[in-house]
């Protein structure tokens, strides 16, 4: 009988949990996803959790050992580069085949006005001086600096409450988990006279409609550059990923 490969993808993303429902069903694999434990309701998976960190690259390499997993798959989000760090670096002590599934960064199209900016200080800084009308499509962990740059009126959208909230006597919050339609993004920047969206290029679907619908509205669009990532075998889509294990069965040894 073949031996059940052990498969631990690094999750929190889409793209991981449609690759955990396509891996599920194959009888040879033995599928488990990692999430980090930000968002306090995370959506139900088809595959068991193992949830929080593992400690730094040591503690990853140490639970691949433990745990006898056979495959690695790095599906995180493209700005959780801590995480593809660990994951590189573990992979390499724990001798076991890393895979990293990425999505491509949006690319501009005519009529976008954007600027790139290296990171959420950037931003702000960016922002200038003059009171505007800002979205903040950004994680609860990384509006802190805007709290510097209070004469803005800021919409804040994140997927779990922000707590404390920003320090700005103008803020909105929004809680929801994407995705989010373009038409509703549309009228979601209309309706707050929204001037300005700050977000990351986080790439995909999902979040694409506040591009969209800045496009269209005319707004600028201020990016987080995206995060050095390891350079580790990688592919941008879930039906690449799933090819990597065509032949899973036929080559279940470690370190194949
Ligand atoms: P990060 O800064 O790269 O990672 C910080 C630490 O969080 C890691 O060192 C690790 O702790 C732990 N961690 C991260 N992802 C993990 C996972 N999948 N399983 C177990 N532990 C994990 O990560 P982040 O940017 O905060 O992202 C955290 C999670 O949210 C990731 O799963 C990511 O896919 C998801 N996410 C992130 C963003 C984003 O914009 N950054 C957006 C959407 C979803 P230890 O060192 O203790 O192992």
């Amino acid at each position: 009988m073949t031996p059940l490969l052990r498969i631990l993808i690094l999750g929190g993303t889409t793209e991981a949990r449609r690759l955990a429902e396509r891996l599920a069903p194959r009888p040879e694999l033995d599928v488990r996803l990692s999430l980090a434990g930000r968002t306090s309701n995370p959506v139900p998976h088809p595959v068991p959790l193992r949830i929080g960190g593992f400690g730094g690259a040591d503690g990853l390499a140490a639970y691949l050992m433990d745990e006898r997993i056979d495959r690695l798959i790095d599906a995180t989000h493209p700005y959780a580069a801590q995480m593809s760090a660990n994951a590189a670096q573990a992979a390499a002590l724990a001798r076991v085949p890393l895979l990293a599934l990425r999505r491509p960064a949006w690319q501009p199209v005519a009529g976008d006005r954007w600027r790139e900016v290296a990171n959420a200080q950037a931003a702000v800084d960016a922002l200038g001086d003059v009171p505007r009308r800002v979205f903040l499509a950004l994680g609860r962990n990384e509006i802190a600096p805007f709290a510097g740059a209070p004469q803005h009126f800021y919409l804040v959208r994140s997927v779990d409450a922000v707590e404390p909230p920003l320090a700005a006597p103008r803020a909105v919050y929004i809680q929801a988990r994407g995705p989010f339609r373009e038409e509703d993004d549309r009228a979601l920047l209309a309706a707050h006279r929204i001037d300005g969206v700050v977000s990351k290029n986080s790439g995909g679907d999902a979040a694409y409609g506040k591009i969209a619908a800045a496009r269209t509205l005319g707004i600028a669009v201020i990016l987080l550059r995206r995060p050095a990532l390891p350079e580790v075998p990688a592919v941008e889509t879930v039906d690449d990923a799933v090819a990597w294990f065509a032949h899973a069965g036929v080559s279940a040894a470690r370190g194949v």
